[in-house]
């Protein structure tokens, strides 16, 4: 596919051959599939994404932040071919093989060392293999979560969920033994703190759970994501994640980062837990790990590697096509990608910040790397969410061949390929402000 350097519309959204797609698709598919807007694709590369009817989209959803090396990136698709020629399965969890091997030393290393590796398929499957490393460890009966999390939909994971109710709604009853607490959220503080309050409110409480109705000593884990992201990609203020890591060692509590949407250079470091130099038990990785092949890898001290075989498993897990494309993946983001997301999410985030002086009812710009989520307000003052101007936004620049994704309840993230350039985030930067100046 030719790169283009400006989106292309020639059709009314869906097109004919989109319409008939998704015609088909309501008549068939589960109804618990989300649909936000019309997209249908049909082939991409880089950020680009072509639809069913040759309209060409830029693209700054990467499938719910997961094509980190943006659509058919050579050095991927050669390193998939080369795999799939060989062997496409034979069952990690009874057999070893390369590239997973390889593929679990290069994952140690760019963690910082001291890890073990178990490899599932998909995110909620990896806080799962979490949840289970805790519970067979400490053999501890709580687990702490922040509301406003999300951790999955698999019902061990749904238990730590808590960013919308309508995940939960027809579910209960959970995992038992989950306790959750605000998370610090800078622009709208819990307990109606101040901004600089956010973190110390939070400690605070959980000191007060401690001492009231939840003793530390049968708490496994704290379960945490450094940087919300379907509560609505929220940086947590600096200092409070060293300062929960240090209450959690007090009482022998692990520290779960749940970087399955902040990790894998997303955020301009492998992990985003390393902005704020904690040091986590356990790291979840999935999402942007194999640029879109389905794999999850749960990265766990080797203290607390004390599980015989046997003790957890499955079939697909660590399947050697996704390790192939994440090996060529992690190569990519240690050859340029991780310094790119840095350098093009600070321009695209301060020139969005600059954007924002001229539109009052984008409340709050934020975000690390190519983690950015513009939140949306009724009013500046009281920071009110606006959950139908996020849709509108969203919806408007769908129309204009940009693609996003809400997050949380008023706020539109932008999770682009990390191969995005400067100037195709400039482009991005044109269509949103075009937005702006319509709806906002
Ligand atoms: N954890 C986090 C932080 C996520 O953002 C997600 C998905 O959005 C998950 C876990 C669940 O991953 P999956 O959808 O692959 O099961």
């Amino acid at each position: 596919m030719e790169i283009l350097q400006r989106p292309q519309v020639r059709t009314p959204l869906p097109g004919p051959k989109a319409k008939a797609i998704l015609e088909r698709d309501a008549r068939i598919l589960s109804t618990s599939y989300v649909r936000p807007y019309p997209f249908v694709p049909a082939a991409g590369e880089g950020v680009w994404l072509r639809d069913v009817d040759g309209n060409v989209f830029l693209d700054l959803m990467a499938g719910i932040a997961v094509n980190t090396t943006g659509y058919a990136h050579p050095r991927v698709v050669e390193a998939v071919r080369e795999q799939a020629g060989r062997f496409s399965h034979v069952c990690f969890s009874d057999f070893s093989s390369e590239p997973q091997v390889g593929l679990a030393e290069q994952l140690d290393r760019l963690a910082g060392g001291g890890f073990r590796v178990y490899f599932g398929n998909s995110g909620t499957e990896g806080v799962e293999a979490a949840l289970k490393v805790v519970r067979y460890h400490t053999r501890r009966p709580y687990i702490l979560a922040f509301t406003g999390a999300f951790h999955g939909r698999t019902l061990g994971s749904l238990a730590l969920t808590s960013s919308n109710s309508k995940y939960r709604r027809g579910f209960a009853p959970l995992l038992p033994g989950v306790v959750h607490v605000p998370y610090p959220h800078p622009y709208r503080p819990p307990f109606g703190a101040r901004p600089e309050d956010a973190g110390q409110v939070v400690l605070d409480y959980v000191e007060h759970l401690f001492k009231t109705k939840l003793p530390p000593d049968e708490v496994g884990a704290v379960f945490f994501e450094p940087i919300q992201g379907e509560g609505g990609y929220i940086v947590p203020p600096a200092g409070f994640l060293p300062a929960l890591e240090k209450l959690a060692r007090k009482h022998g509590i692990l520290m779960v980062a749940d970087e399955v949407q902040t990790g894998s250079g997303r955020t301009g470091r492998f992990l985003a837990s390393a902005y704020e130099e904690i040091d986590p038990d356990i790291v979840i990785l999935a999402k942007g790990l194999a640029s879109g092949y389905p794999i999850s890898a749960v990265l766990f001290k080797e203290e607390l590697s004390s599980w015989p075989p046997g003790a957890h498993g499955t079939t697909f897990g660590g399947n050697p096509v996704a390790a192939a494309a994440a090996v060529a993946t992690l190569d990519l983001l240690e050859g340029g990608l991780m310094a790119n997301a840095f350098e093009v999410g600070t321009y695209l985030r301060d020139e969005l910040t600059r954007l924002q002086a001229g539109f009052p009812r984008l409340g709050d710009v934020r975000g690390r790397g190519l983690m950015i989520g513009l939140d949306f307000v009724k009013d500046p003052d009281t920071r009110e969410e606006d959950p139908e101007l996020r849709d509108r936004v969203a919806e408007a620049a769908f129309r204009k061949g940009l693609l996003t994704l809400p997050a949380g309840p008023s706020t539109l993230r932008l999770s682009p390929p990390l191969v995005l350039s400067r100037d195709e985030a400039s482009v991005a930067l044109e269509i949103l402000a075009d937005v702006l100046k319509a709806l906002a």
